[in-house]
């Protein structure tokens, strides 16, 4: 059984981290639609030309855009073993597009649904934080509060979405690198065992 895992929760969350230590751990891929559009932006494709903008001012990118950027990946050989998708869903209409996906792809449903919580005062903390290392575009102040007001208009209904499909296990993202894999490992492990 393949372990195909999505990470839900606000920019800043811990998501990218996290997705990359279960990714490594589970020798799966760590599949996030943000550095996929930042690379295409960075190479400067026609795709990459079409989001620059929305990805500069922390908009969403079209969900008929995002959801075939996703299908292609997920057709790809090395999903076979799982997945961790990070950044995706982000609204109703790309869960429901995951669904059938999941479908297309014979591979039945998710194994679980990681909903990682912090607060907006820590999400805006660690991002003004990564915005003095790593300098990305949207991690202004402006932005970072824009992000935030997008996750919870269009993208925190999804965590009322998987709970009522049995799919989510809450995760206190507010800890150490160490201390929050350590619970993922624990929740991990139990829905493998499943
Ligand atoms: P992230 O690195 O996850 O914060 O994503 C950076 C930016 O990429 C977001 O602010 C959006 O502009 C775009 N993006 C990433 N994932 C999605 C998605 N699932 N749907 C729409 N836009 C996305």
């Amino acid at each position: 059984m393949p372990l195909d895992v999505v990470i839900l929760g606000p920019p800043g969350a811990g998501k990218g981290t996290q997705g990359k230590l279960i990714a490594a751990d589970a020798g799966i891929p760590h599949v996030n639609t943000g550095d996929m559009f930042r690379a295409e932006c960075a190479a400067g494709t026609d795709l990459g030309e079409r989001v620059k903008a929305i990805l500069d001012n922390g908009d969403l990118v079209p969900d008929e855009v995002t959801i075939e950027v996703v299908r292609a990946r997920l057709a790809q050989d090395d999903t076979a073993g799982g997945f961790v998708l990070d950044g995706f869903p982000r609204t109703l209409a790309q869960a429901e597009a995951l669904d059938g996906l999941l479908v297309e792809l014979d591979r039945g449903k998710l194994s679980v649904a990681l909903n990682f919580q912090v607060s907006d005062e820590i999400a805006v903390t660690r991002l003004l934080g990564r915005a003095r290392v790593e300098g990305r575009s949207d991690d202004t102040p402006n932005r970072i509060q824009h992000r935030l007001d997008v996750y919870h208009e269009k993208s925190e209904p999804l965590v009322d979405h998987y709970r009522s499909k049995g799919l989510l296990v809450d995760v206190h993202a507010d800890r150490t690198v160490e201390e929050v894999f350590a619970e993922v490992q624990h929740v991990l492990a139990s829905v493998e065992r499943a």
